[in-house]
């Protein structure tokens, strides 16, 4: 993390005396944690299966201590509660109050920011012991051949264990946020599928910039590589000249790659958007030096909303790498990916992991070869906490989860999303269409540096397309604000049949998005939808 190095044996003994504390805080019986009384059953539990530990909130910034709470909460048998230091008050009330987390651990630094919030919602706070870091290279360089991997099934779990590991809250995109239950089990799952996909060892080191309160920067750029006794970095916040800083400082262009340099990165879109524009900004020096390290990375992939074909094909140009798009969702983690070696197809999002099964739901839609997209995978989640309807409501009779997005599966199997279900899929005028499709064409004009599409209601059409746009940098120099709403539909004309053409146009000066690049349309279009 920075310049500083925390090796797998002090993250274990950290571990350890977080186990202990935590063990002084709970009732025990005999060295188990017995869990709390009104704790809310889950749909399984009927069937026998061991009770779940106490929640634990965990909220400091992205660091080896993280990594240790973590490990100290299982080992003590509690359920892991991410929480994003960043998140308005009121957000974290609600995952707090809705979870029955009574303990957070919490850094020193990080204290004053939750403190406020232990107060309001009467958890208590524990602050996380200091995990001694190591200075010297040639220290560094044993520690990682004589790792302690952490193995997670041997010492935290078991495989077959059906009690909660982790609860993670979905980005709220389309409602109030969910608290979704992964077991032991499940999780375990998860980390092999993914260590496979991407061929992952303890050679490895990954370069982490990601949220910790969602699977994508939890399980995928955290734990996955620790399960494989890989390295991680840390970056805490994400910063373009951050992170082609650190890859920099890996490859120089005329010297051999420093000692155990980074080998995977994985982000969200907006990241790379972020990335291709730092890079622009460079003199013709540095871009040279920056180029020339990406292009030494292993492993670079994306997830967690779509990737515009204009930015997979400008990444692939600045650093020979064709981004593995891959599809995800905090019920399940990983679910379909682009192959590491084999074609990557511009947007797609490639076939299901091994031991994953998909179907389409055709019956939602008139359109053959289209429907919901529903996932059986070893990785599923247990339950929504706390919310047994709405987990019955998720699966369909014969066992699957209904994902909620709409898809369409080429002929040689690769998916194709076309959003979700109940904001991007527009009916227009009898006419179902994909606000993604739209998107991924209206992002071809060279004014519109991003864009979301979501429907309106119409008098004549019941929906018709919407388009808010963010002009690029380079137009809003030129002392123009926007495109008109004509210029937009003329240039569409020629690309998009007609009931796809966007009927109103918003210019906005950034997109609102979440933590993980996401955009809210629902709050979008209530934003910017006509009173009528
Ligand atoms: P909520 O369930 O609270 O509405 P959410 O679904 O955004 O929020 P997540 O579980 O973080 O919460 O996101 C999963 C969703 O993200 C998927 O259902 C899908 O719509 C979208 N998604 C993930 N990866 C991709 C991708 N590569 N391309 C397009 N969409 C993606
Ligand atoms: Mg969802």
């Amino acid at each position: 993390s920075g310049d500083k190095t925390v090796t797998y044996s002090a993250l274990l003994l950290s571990a350890d005396q977080i186990c202990s504390l935590l063990k002084n805080k709970f009732v025990t019986d005999g060295g188990l944690v017995e869990a709390q009384d009104g704790f809310p059953r889950g749909v399984r539990e009927s069937l026998g299966r061991k009770r779940d530990g106490p929640c634990v909130g965990i909220m400091t910034t992205p660091s080896p201590a993280f990594v240790a709470a973590v490990w100290g909460a299982w080992l003590q048998g509690c359920v892991v509660v991410p929480l994003c230091l960043s998140f308005p008050e009121a957000e974290l009330m609600h995952v707090v109050e809705n979870a029955k987390i009574s303990l957070i651990l919490v850094t020193e630094e990080n204290r004053k920011i939750v403190e406020r919030l232990a107060a309001k919602t009467s958890a208590e706070l524990v602050i996380l012991p200091r995990i001694e870091t190591l200075h010297g290279k040639g220290e560094y360089a044993t520690e990682l051949r004589h790792k302690v991997r952490l193995d997670i099934e041997s010492r935290v779990s078991t495989p077959s264990d059906d009690t909660a590991a982790l609860i993670i809250y979905t980005s709220g995109t389309t409602g109030k946020p969910k608290g979704v239950v992964h077991t032991h089990s499940g999780l375990g799952a998860q980390l092999r599928l993914i260590s496979e996909a991407w061929a992952c060892d303890s050679q490895d080191r990954f370069l982490h910039c990601l949220p910790l309160h969602h699977v994508h920067g939890f399980i995928n750029a955290l734990t996955t590589p620790l399960y494989v006794g890989a390295v991680v970095d840390f970056l805490p916040k994400f910063s373009t000249n951050g992170v082609w800083h650190s890859w920099r400082k890996c490859y120089p262009v005329d010297a051999e790659a420093s000692e155990c340099p980074i080998t995977v990165f994985t982000g969200v879109p907006t990241m790379y958007v972020r990335l291709l524009q730092g890079y622009a900004n460079m003199d013709p020096q540095l871009q040279k030096a920056s180029a020339h390290a990406a292009k030494q990375l292993r492993l670079m992939l994306c997830a967690s909303s779509a990737l515009p074909e204009t930015v997979l094909d400008e990444w692939e140009s600045v650093t020979g790498h064709r981004l593995v798009e891959r599809y995800g969702m905090t019920e399940f983690g990983m679910g379909l990916s682009n192959p590491l070696h084999g074609e990557k197809k511009a947007g797609f999002v490639g076939k299901p992991l091994p031991g994953i099964e998909i179907k389409v739901d055709e019956t939602i839609s008139d359109v053959e070869g289209v429907g919901e997209l529903l996932f059986k995978s070893p990785s599923m989640f247990r339950e929504y906490w706390r919310q047994p309807q709405a987990t019955k409501d998720s699966f369909t009779e014969d066992g699957y989860f209904k994902t909620g997005d709409t898809v369409r599966i080429d002929e040689d199997g690769y998916v194709k999303i076309l959003g979700r279900t109940s904001v991007d899929i527009l009916m227009v005028g009898g006419f179902k269409l994909s606000a993604l499709e739209i998107e991924a064409v209206l992002l071809q004009h060279p004014v519109i540096a991003e864009c979301a599409v979501f429907a309106i209601p119409d008098n004549d059409y019941g929906e018709v397309p919407c388009a808010v746009i963010v002009p690029s940098v380079a137009y809003a120099a030129t002392g123009r604000k926007t495109l008109s709403l004509i210029e937009l539909q003329s240039w569409a004309s020629e690309r998009l049949a007609p009931y796809k053409i966007p009927k109103k146009l918003i210019a906005l000066e950034s997109m609102p998005r979440n933590a993980m690049g996401k955009v809210n349309k629902k709050e979008l279009r209530k934003t910017f939808t006509p009173i009528s």
